[in-house]
């Protein structure tokens, strides 16, 4: 057998198939066996690799506590292994010279093995990330949204030929970069392909370095690509953790770096990156505010605000942590997020029950607490604390802070966790400047019914994303990234290939 041709006997959907109990939860059957058949690999050169020590790491269960299986732990030889493997596979063309409809015709083929596979991907990332069971297939249908809106773009990165006179003809080329390195967080793991697929579309080899707490359904969606025709060695995954990571960052054979995760690290992975010059597209966290005005459609704001904060536990970059309500319906408002928020259930990813699952890990639980103790110690008013699920996971229940000032400590650092702080303002210029007084700048929502208003709003908003009327809402086609701390770069749509190809330009002289 072919390595492709056992890859789909192994994966391939099976309608029906029959669920599995994992860790006293069901899931479907190649989901179980995917975390069941030993410890998951890297895939390295189109080949499932155990790591070159032997080293392995347990994959947790944040809903229960409990060990689901184990992975590959990688080191910095894994880390050249998979570059070298990049390298090759950039250097002799199997992809980055394929033609571009052939090109096309595989990533379009790939969408369509992820969204064949949706249910089991959606199972995995609910394991290992403790993700909405029924929230999970949301976050692999959006990479798989991804792959199909880069599908097309492959013979449609034409160049130009500027104008400069008769005595010369230039190209300038629009060109794949070579091998792109990858760095993904914990919160989405599924949706790696809002980075890989616009660097494969451009014909580059990819290294991707999944979070260490969520390797499940990277390695799952590599062996999909395999499976689809993207030839081995041009999308290799790398699990371990922050020292995989800076293995990465560093290796000569790396021509860029995306990453996706916390400030702290970001910065210190610029920096790293500065060493060998190497470009990162840098997609870092926020303090988003959600701006709500007077002539708003309360019931409606109130929905979208609650919402931003208790989807995912609040472990999204854009949620919109800091809900800034105009005093003349600051106490109505209050009073209906505490009304959308008192029935929520905090439990297990997989209990259909469940509005809210667990946090990724106990430090990551500890550092939420930390900050709700913070809070009430800086002042704020606690209006609304929730209970916490059942004991064994990470469970943190929603918490509602109002009369927040924006210097306090929960309005100013990011705490990825279900805390709302509601904070009020007097007037529109006001609203502004507490929205602006900020070190990230990666989103806003604003509720208005005034149109002037809001573009007004979408004027004085420093941040790289506006909502109006709606909160964190996507798409493959729209482009995405931080303004300040919360990043630069923008990923998904035109503007992502980018980041993603050089241009050369080409002299030739006209005898
Ligand atoms: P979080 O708080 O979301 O875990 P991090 O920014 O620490 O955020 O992690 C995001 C990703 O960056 C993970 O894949 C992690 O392993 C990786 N990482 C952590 N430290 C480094 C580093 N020094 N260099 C490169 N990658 C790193």
């Amino acid at each position: 057998m072919t390595v492709t041709e056992d890859i789909a006997a192994e994966l391939h959907p099976r309608a029906g198939a029959a669920k599995t109990v994992v860790d006293g939860v069901d899931v479907s059957a190649p989901a179980a066996s995917f975390i069941t058949q030993g410890a998951v690999p890297h895939i390295i050169a189109g080949e499932q690799r155990a790591s070159t020590s032997g080293d392995e790491r347990a994959v947790l269960n944040p809903s229960t506590g409990n060990q689901l299986g184990a992975v590959a732990n990688g080191s910095a030889d894994d880390v050249d292994a998979a570059v070298t493997s990049a390298r090759e596979a950039f250097e002799d063309g199997r992809w980055s010279r394929l033609a571009p409809r052939e090109k096309e015709a595989r990533l379009h083929r790939l969408a369509t093995l992820v969204e064949d596979h949706v249910q089991t991907i959606g199972d995995l990332d609910a394991l290992d990330a403790g993700i909405l069971r029924k929230y999970a297939d949301y976050i692999a249908q959006y990479s798989a949204n991804a792959l199909r809106y880069y599908a097309g773009w492959p013979t449609k990165l034409v160049g130009q030929l500027p104008p400069v006179g008769p005595d010369f003809v230039v190209q300038e080329r629009t060109e794949p970069i070579g091998v792109m390195g990858v760095i993904k967080p914990w919160n989405g793991p599924a949706a790696i392909f809002a980075q890989v697929a616009p660097a494969l579309a451009a014909g580059n080899s990819v290294v991707l370095k999944p979070a260490e707490h969520t390797p499940l359904s990277a390695t799952y969606l590599a062996l999909l690509a395999l499976e689809a025709g993207i030839p081995p060695g041009v999308f290799n995954v790398v699990h371990g953790d922050g020292v995989v990571g800076s293995a990465l960052v560093a290796h000569p054979g790396v021509n860029r770096l995306s990453f996706t995760g916390s400030v702290e690290t970001g910065r210190a992975l610029a920096a790293a990156a500065a060493q060998s010059l190497k470009k990162v597209n840098l997609e870092l966290g926020g303090k988003s505010p959600v701006l709500v005005f007077p002539d708003a459609d309360l019931a409606e704001a109130a929905a979208a605000a609650t919402r931003s904060v208790w989807n995912n536990s609040g472990q999204v970059c854009t949620a919109g942590t800091r809900t800034l309500v105009h005093r003349d319906i600051y106490e109505d408002f209050v009073e209906a997020a505490v009304a959308l928020s008192k029935d929520l259930v905090v439990g297990n990813a997989f209990d259909d029950a469940s509005d809210l699952g667990p946090l990724i890990s106990s430090a990551q639980l500890a550092k939420v607490r930390s900050y709700v103790g913070l809070g009430k110690r800086e002042g704020a008013s606690l209006r609304f604390e929730g209970v916490a699920g059942e004991s064994g996971g990470n469970y943190q229940a929603p918490v509602i802070f109002a009369d927040v000032r924006n210097d306090m400590t929960i309005a100013r650092e990011e705490i990825f966790g279900p805390v709302m702080s509601i904070i009020p303002f007097e007037d529109e210029s006001q609203a502004y400047a507490l929205a602006n007084e900020s070190e990230f700048g990666l989103a806003a929502g604003v509720f208005t019914k005034d149109i002037a208003r809001a573009n007004r709003a979408a004027d004085a908003l420093d941040v790289g994303t506006v909502w109006v009327n709606c909160y964190q809402v996507t798409d493959a086609a729209v482009s995405y990234g931080g303004a300040k701390a919360s990043g630069y770069g923008r990923s998904l749509g035109g503007p992502a290939l980018e980041e993603y190809t050089r241009r050369k330009s080409v002299w030739s002289r006209n005898y």
